[in-house]
């Protein structure tokens, strides 16, 4: 199996962009381009409130952990776990510093409601997996919490999930490293784009973004 340097790990939340649209990913992932609208905007405030000043919290059998750095040598991905609980289990792993031993269970913040798309669930089964590789432990729920319900959704990492988190994140990689960026392909997703501004997608159906920006800005 092929192991991935740390340079080359692709950032772990871009799965949920690629997802929804590929070319979206390769806008922001490869190309760089990113325009802050408001529901990005909303998105970080929510995250950083996950992530704030308490990086640990331990409540009887339940030990938070905010802002956890994650990443896989073998899916070459590296990210941020908004929260990681640990639920004191004997079927757990041990962890420096604390009595007993604790399963892990990743949370991921997100803005609106459930969805019926994927693109969610394959971000935190992807942090799931990195856990996993990184603990030794195999791991089988986590959640997604979303702003607009107050909800928690529940995500089960089936195999099927696993090998969508694995084919995508194969074809992401393949594109980075190609450089390529997918031409515009209109739908009913453009019009919740956050870059939708930067793609252009009537306009630039043939263009690529890049290409848009040097001409419009008149840059070589
Ligand atoms: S505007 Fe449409 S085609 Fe362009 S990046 Fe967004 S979703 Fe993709």
């Amino acid at each position: 199996m092929k192991k991935y340097e740390e340079e080359e790990y692709l950032q772990i939340s871009g799965i949920q962009h690629f997802s929804f649209c590929r070319r979206q990913w390769a806008l922001i992932h490869v190309e760089n381009l990113w325009k802050d609208n408001l529901r990005t905007i909303e998105g970080e405030l929510m995250h950083e409130r996950a992530h704030d000043k308490t990086v640990t919290e331990l409540r009887g059998d339940l030990l938070t952990v905010r802002g956890m750095p994650v990443f896989s040598n073998e899916l070459g991905v590296s990210g941020t776990c908004d929260i990681v609980e640990f639920r004191r289990s004997e079927n757990g792993i041990s962890l420096v510093g604390r009595a007993g031993t604790w399963l892990p269970y990743p949370v991921e913040y997100k803005r609106g409601r459930p969805k019926a798309e994927d693109a969610d669930r394959l971000q935190i089964c992807c942090q799931a997996m990195c856990l996993e590789e990184m603990l030794l432990i195999e791991i089988f729920e986590g959640s997604l919490y979303y702003g607009e319900t107050r909800h928690r959704e529940v995500v089960e990492f089936t195999p099927t999930l696993r090998d969508l988190v694995r084919s995508e994140l194969a074809e992401m990689h393949k594109y980075f490293e190609q450089g390529y960026t997918p031409k515009v392909r209109i739908g009913n997703h453009c019009r919740a784009c956050s870059i939708n501004a930067l793609c252009l997608p009537k306009l630039n159906k043939n263009l690529s973004a890049t290409k848009y920006v040097a001409e419009r800005f008149g840059e070589d």
